[in-house]
């Protein structure tokens, strides 16, 4: 079961849910009923290997990824405190 990466567009909040692949996207911010933003999972799809996912938005989602990556890692450890 692949593991699905969101982020809120508002509250910035990130996600990690377990869902089958039919299961709807999640689409709303728990925290704040905010647009959420699906990312893609490195751990579950990029095995796969179908390539659909190569494309200009997932490279965007990387990069955005490696810059909000210091902002997430404080928000976690605070989560795990
Ligand atoms: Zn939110």
């Amino acid at each position: 079961m692949p593991i699905y990466e969101y982020e809120c567009k508002k509250c910035k909040k990130y996600f990690e849910v377990w869902q089958k692949i039919t299961e709807e996207p999640l689409k709303i911010c728990k925290e704040c009923g905010g647009e959420l933003l699906k990312l893609i999972s490195e751990s579950s799809f990029i095995l796969k290997g179908t390539g659909w996912y190569v494309t200009d938005y997932a490279k965007k989602e990387k990069d955005k990824k490696d810059k909000n990556s210091k902002e997430k890692d404080k928000d976690i450890a605070s989560e795990k405190a």
